[in-house]
């Protein structure tokens, strides 16, 4: 039996995370600040006799006997992350340097969830792991996208200088249940605002693209990744979806999916906007014999179902 720490465990990705590595047999630590996770999303596992909720901030040191960690504290939205930029560069730098200390001190394999965000408005299509990105320092998403940069170099350095064990995963946009209602990012506003019949919010044009993974495809990849035995193995390594849809496509997709009489409504474009992203995902396949099997359509009715109940439980409550 491992002991893995999670932070960010009550979070979205990180709440799924914590679940399978329970079913796998292992003790699990989950670490959060509850910024932008909540209970509710481990409140049925609460009752599991192997698994421990810290409250913390990583951005603290804390001291812990653990074989694994899978760092992934840090607000995710831009709404969210853009709320207090400097705690999101903190959460990022300090709160990496802290779980990368507890891994030397510890001797365990540490896995950081880093971002297709460290390729900023790629001019490179797809995003391969050797291209090294277009990232605006000094704009409104650069305390997340630096923040995730600064948190891959401490990684590196660490394993160069001390040895440890690190693992990388470039995450590219990723959706599915225990997104919060309220977290701003597009699916989950498309799907709540198509469900309440009120306009959907496109902003922009909605001709700039994304790739969207469904959360369990995704843990999958980052369990394989961090049981990679490979010597030697750090990453980074892209895990998406790679099909590609235009923001415009997702918002056709989710009010036909809904049946809702929603209408669009435009809205401006915020700042630095990627404009178009997508994984190559080669090395996953390769290295980890690793691709999606939920296509966006499938993921979508799944993540409708969970915000539909979601929806009208508060509603009733
Ligand atoms: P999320 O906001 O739901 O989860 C983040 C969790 O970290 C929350 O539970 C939050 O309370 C916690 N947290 C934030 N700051 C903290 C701090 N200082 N100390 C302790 N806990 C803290 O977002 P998510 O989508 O689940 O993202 C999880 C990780 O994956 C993040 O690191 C994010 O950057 C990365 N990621 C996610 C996506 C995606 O599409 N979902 C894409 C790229 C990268
Ligand atoms: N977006 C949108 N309407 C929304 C939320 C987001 O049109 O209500 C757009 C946003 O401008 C971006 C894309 O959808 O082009 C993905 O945004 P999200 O915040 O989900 O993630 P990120 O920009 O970090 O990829």
């Amino acid at each position: 039996m491992k002991r893995i720490l999670v932070t960010g465990g009550a979070g979205f990705i990180g709440s799924h995370l914590v679940e399978r590595l329970l079913n796998q047999g292992n003790e699990v630590l989950c670490l959060d600040n509850f910024f932008t996770g909540s209970k509710d999303n481990i409140v049925h596992l609460l009752d599991h006799k192997y698994l421990e909720v810290i409250r913390h901030d990583v951005i603290e040191p804390v001291l812990l006997e653990v074989d694994e960690i899978y760092n992934l504290a840090c607000p995710a939205s831009p709404v969210h992350y853009q709320y207090n930029p400097v705690k999101t560069v903190k959460t990022n730098v300090l709160g990496m340097i802290n779980m990368l200390g507890l891994a030397k001190r510890t001797h365990a394999k540490i896995f950081q969830a880093s971002t297709s965000e460290v390729y900023g408005d790629p001019e490179q299509h797809p995003q391969t792991e050797s291209y090294w990105g277009h990232v605006n320092p000094i704009g409104i998403r650069s305390c997340y996208d630096e923040g995730k940069r600064i948190a891959e170099t401490l990684c590196m350095d660490y394993h160069r200088q001390s040895g440890v064990r690190v693992k990388i995963v470039r995450i590219f946009n990723t959706y599915g249940p225990r997104m919060a209602i309220n977290d701003g990012r597009v699916v989950s506003n498309f799907i709540v605002q198509a469900l309440q019949n009120k306009p959907i919010t496109i902003y922009g044009e909605g001709q700039q693209t994304r790739s969207f993974c469904y959360v369990d495809d995704l843990v999958e990849g980052f369990v394989r990744m961090m049981d990679n035995t490979e010597d030697g193995f750090t990453g980074p390594i892209n895990l998406g979806n790679p099909g590609e849809f235009t923001i415009m496509e997702l918002a056709q997709k989710v009010i036909q999916l809904t049946g809702s009489s929603s209408v669009i409504e435009k809205m401006p474009l915020p700042p630095d906007d990627p404009t178009q992203r997508r994984p190559d995902i080669t090395v996953a396949q390769e290295k980890l014999n690793w691709e999606p099997i939920i296509m966006l359509e499938q993921g979508l009715i799944k993540t409708i179902a969970y915000f539909d109940d979601k929806l009208s439980r508060e509603n009733f409550a």
